[in-house]
């Protein structure tokens, strides 16, 4: 399918796997809506990218706040009259286990991985409704299919978001012609490690890193793209995306 002039949102567009799948989708004559809370980092983005003869909209979301959503896809509407590609992406992964009792980092995974699929879905939906076209990724994880220690509640959240975009699917494809397909990637290289504030599953992450090749963000931007490109009458409901090296 030639994707050429349509037009996407993409959520947590500000570093590593958003941004590299922004830059994909200009590259292929995507306009791209980039939505993330670091003003400064998504509108240095949009410059890079319109200096290369692209177009993308810098527009500064909180996608734990359904209003800062709506704004965000109302920008786009108003300015190309369509909306046709979500991508779910921004996320939270905080390693700890249950009985440190981080309850502030569960409830912030819980806001921006789950509240927030929904909310920035709630807000992109009847514009492709009306369109009766629309293609929406889910950003889950090797994560929401198996569970780790000291990912417990991560892994609930993408368990939750592997469902939704199941249902989803089922629900929005026949009736309205929309497309969902749920990404799960093993371990990509980015700035999700940073935010581990627990010391030793920090030091586990960076052990793990040192020992094996980690997938670029352009890799699963790559796999969106072979959805996205792939004939209206088929739904890639889901990637399941691996490092070699991940055995696990
Ligand atoms: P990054 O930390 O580089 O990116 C996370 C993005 O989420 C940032 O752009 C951040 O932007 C955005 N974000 C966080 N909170 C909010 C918020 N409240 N509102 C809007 N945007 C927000 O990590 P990745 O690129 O690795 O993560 C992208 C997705 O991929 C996540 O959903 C993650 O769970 C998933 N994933 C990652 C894997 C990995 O190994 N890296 C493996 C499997 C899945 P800002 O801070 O500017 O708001």
């Amino acid at each position: 399918m030639d994707i050429a002039g349509k037009v996407a949102l993409v959520t947590g567009a500000s570093s590593g796997i958003g941004a590299a799948t922004a830059k994909r989708l200009v590259a292929e004559g995507v306009v791209v809506g980039l939505a993330a809370r670091r003003k400064d980092r998504i509108e240095a983005l949009a410059a890079e990218i319109e200096a290369a003869g692209g177009r993308a909209l810098a527009l500064q979301t909180d996608v734990t706040d359904l209003g800062s959503c709506e704004t965000a896809a109302r920008a786009l509407i108003n300015q190309f009259g369509r909306l046709d590609v979500l991508v779910n992406n921004a996320g939270l992964m905080p390693l700890s286990d249950v009985d440190s009792l981080k309850t502030d980092e569960w409830k912030r995974m819980v806001d921006v991985n789950v509240s927030g699929v929904l909310n920035a879905t709630a807000s992109v939906l009847p514009q492709m409704i009306a369109q009766h076209s629309g293609h929406i990724f889910n950003m889950s994880s090797i994560a929401g299919r198996k569970v780790f220690i000291g990912l417990t509640v991560y892994c609930a959240t993408k368990a939750a978001v592997a469902a939704f975009s199941d249902g989803l699917r089922m629900e929005v494809g026949p009736k309205h012609n929309i497309r969902v397909t749920c990404i799960q990637p093993g371990a990509v290289k980015s700035e999700l490690y940073d935010h581990i504030s627990d010391a030793n599953y920090r030091r586990q992450m960076d052990d793990l890193a040192s020992k094996m090749t980690f997938l670029e963000g352009e890799d699963i931007a790559d796999t969106i793209l072979f959805a996205l490109r792939s004939p209206a009458r088929m739904d890639v409901a889901e990637l399941f995306v691996l490092p070699t090296e991940q055995g696990w």
